[in-house]
C-alpha cells in the first residue's frame, strides 16, 4: 500500500483531511467548514496541490493532530463558526503544541499571515490555537511529507535503525496500515536483531540501471539474503527515485515489507536535532504483505530491493562486514546489546580480463558475442529425481543478467526462455 498519496479537492486543489467513518474515509477541507463540497482526487493527478501547515501556512505539514470538533461562537452576534478535528501541522508549529505554548503558536502563525496582535483575526487564531493545544487527543506522523533525500552511509545504519524502532515504540501514531500496536512492537523487536545491508554507490548505480526492466522474480526463502533485514542505498532508487531503504520481516506465509523515504536536512538548524531524535532518517512510504512465491517485477515499488537481492543471489555482488565505529559498539555494549551487524554490499571484483565484444569465442561456432548485457526472464523447470529418475519436481530458474560483466547493459531487451522447452535446452540456455 502506497502511504504517500495526498488526497486533494479537485475544485480548489487544497489537500484534504481524512476522517475514518467505519470502513470508508470521509474527506474534508482543512481548517474551516466547507465552502463547497470537497471532491477528493489523488493529488498526483492535479497540477499544484496546496498542502501546507494548517496553523502557519508557511511549511509542509509533518504531524496530523486530532482534536474534538472545534467551534468558536461570537457572543455578540451569536454566530458559531465550525472548524475541523484534524490539523496538519508543520514541524516548528508542532514544537509549540508539544510545549503547550499556544501563545507562541499564535504569534508565529499571525506573523506569517501579517495579522497584527490588535486585529480580529489574531483573536480568532488565539482561540482556535488554544483549542488545538488544550484539546489535542493524539497525533499521527504524516507519511505524505515530501522530504528532501538524505545521503545514507554504512556507519549511520545502526543509528538509523534505532531511531526508526524508537518511533515504533513511541506514543505517536503511524498511518493505519502500519499502526497496529502489537505489530509495531513485534517489528521493532525483529529489526533490533536484523542484519543491515548498505549497498555501495557502484552497485546502486547498477541497480538503478537494470531494475526498471527486471522481469518478474518469485520471492522465495532462497532469494532473501536473511530472514529479517534492513537494506539501504546511499541515494534513493526506483523509477521515481524515492525508495531509500526497505525492511523485511517474516510474517505468516510470507513477509511484511516496508519501503522508506529518507529525510534529509529539511528544517532550520535549531529543529534538526529534535527531528533526528523524534523521527530519525526514515519515513515509511510503502507497506505490503507479500506471500511466498509472489512474482515481483522491477517496476513494483519494492522492485529495486528485489533486483538488489537477485544480483546478490547470482553472485554479481558480495556482502562484506562493515567496520563499526568504536563509539557505536561501546554504546551498544553499555545497553547490553550485541554489536550491530552491518554489511556493505558491492559488485564482486572481476577476475576476467576485458574481452573485445565482437571477437568470436572458440567453441561458439563462429557466432559473435552480444555487445551488451540483457535480462533473461525466469521460468520453471521440471527436474527428474528419485528412483530411476521417475519423479519430477519444480525448480525455479530466476531471471538473470546475461552477458560479459564488462559490457554495457541494454534495456528493454528481455529474452524469454519458454518454460515449455525441454529441460536440456532450458538448462543449456541457462548455462550459456
Ligand atoms: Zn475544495
Ligand atoms: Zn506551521
Amino acid at each position: 500500500m502506497n502511504l504517500t498519496t495526498v488526497m486533494a479537492c479537485a475544485t480548489c486543489r487544497q489537500a484534504l483531511t481524512e476522517h475514518p467513518d467505519g470502513k470508508r474515509i470521509i474527506y474534508r477541507h482543512p481548517v474551516t467548514e466547507d465552502r463547497h463540497d470537497a471532491i477528493p482526487v489523488n493529488g498526483h493527478d492535479l497540477q499544484q496541490v496546496f498542502n501546507r501547515c494548517h496553523t502557519c501556512t508557511t511549511a509542509e505539514p509533518v504531524w496530523n493532530y486530532r482534536t474534538s470538533h472545534l467551534q468558536i461562537g461570537d457572543l455578540t452576534t451569536g454566530v458559531v463558526a465550525t472548524y475541523n478535528d484534524r490539523w496538519h501541522v508543520c514541524y516548528r508549529c508542532a514544537q509549540f503544541i508539544e510545549a503547550d505554548d499556544s501563545d507562541a503558536l499564535t504569534a508565529h502563525s499571525a506573523t506569517a499571515m501579517l495579522w497584527p496582535p490588535s486585529s480580529a483575526e489574531y483573536a480568532i487564531l488565539r482561540t482556535l490555537h488554544r483549542g488545538i493545544v488544550l484539546g489535542r487527543e493524539g497525533r499521527t506522523l504524516l507519511t505524505t511529507t515530501g522530504w528532501p533525500p538524505a545521503r545514507l552511509t554504512a556507519d549511520m545504519l545502526p543509528k538509523i535503525r534505532d531511531r526508526f524502532t524508537g518511533l515504533l515504540h513511541s506514543p505517536a501514531d503511524l498511518p493505519g496500515p502500519i499502526n497496529d500496536r502489537e505489530q509495531r512492537r513485534a517489528l521493532a523487536g525483529q529489526l533490533d536483531l536484523a542484519p543491515m545491508y548498505w549497498i555501495n554507490d557502484e552497485f546502486t548505480d547498477m541497480v538503478n540501471e537494470v531494475s526498471h526492466d527486471q522481469p518478474p522474480v518469485k520471492i522465495t526463502d532462497e532469494l532473501v539474503p536473511s530472514p529479517t533485514g534492513l537494506l539501504a542505498w546511499p541515494t534513493p532508487v526506483g523509477t521515481d527515485r524515492q525508495l531509500a531503504a526497505a525492511s523485511w520481516t517474516p510474517h505468516d506465509d510470507g513477509w511484511q515489507f516496508i519501503g522508506y523515504r529518507s529525510i534529509g536536512t529539511a528544517l532550520d538548524d535549531d529543529l534538526m536535532p529534535l527531528l533526528r531524535h523524534e523521527i530519525g532518517w526514515l519515513a515509511p512510504i510503502h507497506a505490503e504483505h507479500i506471500t511466498r512465491r509472489t512474482p515481483l517485477h522491477g517496476r513494483h515499488p519494492l522492485g529495486p530491493l528485489i533486483t538488489t537481492w537477485l544480483l546478490i543471489k547470482q553472485q554479481m555482488a558480495e556482502a562484506v562486514p562493515a567496520k563499526i565505529r568504536k563509539s557505536t559498539t561501546r554504546s551498544y555494549a553499555r545497553t547490553r546489546r550485541a554489536a550491530p551487524d552491518v554489511r556493505i554490499v558491492r559488485i564482486r571484483p572481476s577476475n576476467a580480463t576485458p574481452t573485445s565484444p565482437r571477437t568470436p569465442t572458440p567453441g561458439s561456432h563462429g557466432r559473435t558475442r552480444p555487445d551488451h548485457r540483457f535480462w533473461v526472464s525466469g521460468h520453471e523447470r521440471q527436474q527428474a529425481y528419485g528412483p530411476g529418475r521417475s519423479l519430477r519436481r519444480t525448480i525455479d530458474i530466476q531471471p538473470f543478467l546475461k552477458g560479459d560483466e564488462n559490457l554495457p547493459i541494454k534495456l528493454s531487451t528481455t529474452v524469454r526462455v519458454l518454460g515449455s522447452r525441454s529441460t536440456k535446452e532450458a538448462q543449456r540456455s541457462a548455462d550459456e
